[in-house]
């Protein structure tokens, strides 16, 4: 069988640097080898830059992509989300396209694999091209427990019919965020068959911690504004995190998404929880939305286990995991190149529980290669 063999100045195998190795691919893309220049014979292709795995996207609103320069930047979350629900009026054509637009904005920056919330359908139709592998995360929110039935059921709608084209592996009801999901919601959706991988919108903004800790700030605000009877809710006194986390059972592979307002004390919480917990950074959205980053630093110091994500179009100028690197790299030169794509591929792939093919250089996967060069990112098989 013929095969490819390509030469960059630097290859990152998923974990690693390797300087002037050669990787060795099937024609269908399948990974052989990585070897040394010196077997690797005449046919060598030279390859300007970085060649890496293709990058895991963990969080993304795929269905969001009409929103793209509709919402207000800087304002805060609560006023992000409010321009969020209330920009309705899109014909289901315009949604359409954009889905389209937006996948293929991915597929040219290197994404080969997506960790997408799916509150609707609108998505599914552009997925079952399978152009790029997805993990369909349906989000459950409602923060009423007398309709928590109800609304579980149409989540479940949702769920089934994803279920039947991607089966059960590829699809999970999921918590939208620890302030937005009533208790017996909770309930139902951790009890919910194949969840072992979950996701939520954790600690995105300090209302969220104010909320929990105390019952005040703009969440309080904003309950009261949306008529929501809030005397069953006490505050812990503790962060959200420390708050909700119990409530996933410990076989439960857990996505955090954004982690803004995560503290030292919330990181040494999780390790003791036992269950495999990912920390999913979206730096472009944070910085669009409330122009804040999280503490990377702290992440790196404990070694926690970090990935990425774009977000939406609704908080983003594109759909690039490289993007996200760049601003990551802008606010901290001194966090090494090499650990920020271990986060966008083995890390991500580790994340979305599909390390068999993706991720990384090694024998038998399909990972997708992407070409790192004059600082963009494309993929090149
Ligand atoms: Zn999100």
């Amino acid at each position: 069988m013929p095969f490819k063999k390509l030469q960059a100045d630097l290859l990152f195998d998923g974990y690693r640097f390797r300087e002037r190795q050669v990787l060795v691919l099937s024609e269908d893309g399948k990974v052989e080898n990585i070897i040394e220049p010196d077997a690797a014979g005449g046919d060598t292709e030279a390859i300007a830059g970085i060649l890496t795995p293709g990058f895991i996207n963990c969080h993304c609103h795929l269905e969001l992509s009409h929103l793209k320069g509709h919402i207000e930047e800087h304002t805060g979350l609560p006023a992000f989300v409010r321009q969020v629900v209330q920009k309705r009026n899109f014909s289901e054509a315009n949604i359409l396209a954009a889905i389209e637009t937006g996948e293929a904005n991915m597929l040219q920056n290197g994404i080969v694999a997506v960790g997408d919330i799916s509150n609707t359908l609108h998505t599914l139709a552009q997925k079952q091209k399978k152009t790029i592998y997805y993990h369909n995360f349906i989000e459950a929110m409602g923060f009423n427990p007398q309709v928590a039935e109800s609304n579980f059921n149409a989540y479940q709608q949702v769920y089934h019919q994803f279920a039947a084209q991607f089966g059960p592996q590829q699809v999970s009801i999921t918590p939208h965020a620890p302030y937005s999901v009533s208790e017996p919601l909770w309930q139902k959706l951790i009890a919910h068959d194949n969840n072992g991988l979950l996701s939520i919108h954790n600690q995105e903004t300090e209302e969220e911690t104010l909320w929990f800790q105390q019952k005040t700030g703009g969440f309080a605000d904003m309950f009261r504004a949306m008529g929501f009877n809030t005397d069953s809710f006490t505050a812990s006194g503790k962060t959200s995190l420390q708050t909700y986390f119990h409530q996933f059972r410990s076989q439960q592979q857990v996505l955090l998404v954004h982690n803004v307002y995560t503290t030292e004390a919330d990181l040494a919480f999780i390790r003791q929880t036992g269950n495999e917990v990912f920390w999913c950074l979206c730096p472009n959205a944070n910085q669009y939305i409330s122009s804040t980053l999280p503490d990377v630093a702290m992440f790196v110091k404990n070694k926690a286990t970090v990935v990425l994500g774009t977000d939406s179009l609704a908080s983003n100028y594109q759909l690039s995991i490289w993007e996200e690197i760049q601003t990551l790299r802008k606010a901290h030169s001194d966090i090494p190149l090499e650990l920020m794509l271990q986060w966008a591929t083995s890390n991500g792939a580790k994340a979305l529980k599909i390390e068999d093919q993706y991720g990384s250089f090694e024998k038998g996967k399909r990972p997708g290669v992407v070409q790192i060069t004059n600082n963009e990112a494309r993929r090149l098989c």
